[in-house]
């Protein structure tokens, strides 16, 4: 049985397009926990933030995330799924995870040219550089306690992959 391979990392890191091209690579079925959830609720992430707040969108990943885990699957998370202690421990215990980490300066420029606002709201109101230093400060060390691998996200994606690939080949022959 193949395990689930989570992808987990700040907004912008490439946790979905990297985990595109790993699904492909690996003849997995590449889920995304952000359009998933998006589709399900028929509403963006912004709609659901705006209606029901950020406490109720969380509780719905978390859902999200229990539905889509599956063997033989790649999984993009949101980038705010691991302050749930809670799926934090279940992405662990089912499946491999993986940390897509990248500088603030990296993940600012890829926000900038790509803001995609409804998928991505504002999590500080402030500006994008600011809003992903601060966020980044308060969440990598959650990224890293929940990351089985850390692999260095600044890469063309296409690298990434290869080291992920790495990463988990030598976890199998360990
Ligand atoms: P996430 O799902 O982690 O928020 P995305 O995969 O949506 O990130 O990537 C955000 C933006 O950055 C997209 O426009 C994407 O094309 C670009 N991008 C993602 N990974 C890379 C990479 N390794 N190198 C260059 N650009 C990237
Ligand atoms: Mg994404």
């Amino acid at each position: 049985m193949t395990l689930p391979i989570f992808l987990v990392g700040a907004r912008g890191c490439g946790k979905t397009t990297v985990g595109q091209a790993l699904a492909l690579a690996q003849g997995c079925q590449f889920i995304d926990t952000d359009f998933w959830l998006q589709k399900t609720a028929q509403q963006t992430i912004a709609d659901i933030v705006a209606c029901d707040g950020w406490e109720a969108f969380r509780a719905r990943e978390t859902d999200a995330l229990n539905a889509v885990t599956a063997p033989a699957r790649v999984i993009a998370t949101g980038g705010g799924i691991i302050l749930s202690e809670h799926n934090r421990h279940f992405m662990r215990e089912k499946g491999i995870v993986v940390y897509l980490c990248a500088p603030v300066a990296v993940l600012a420029d890829r926000l900038e040219a790509f803001p995609e606002e409804g998928q991505r709201p504002t999590l500080t109101g402030k500006p994008i550089s600011e809003e992903v230093s601060e966020v980044l400060a308060l969440r990598d060390a959650l990224y890293r306690e929940a990351a089985h691998h850390v692999v260095n996200a600044a890469q063309l994606p296409d690298q990434v992959v290869s080291d992920i690939e790495a990463a988990l080949q030598l976890a199998r022959a360990s």
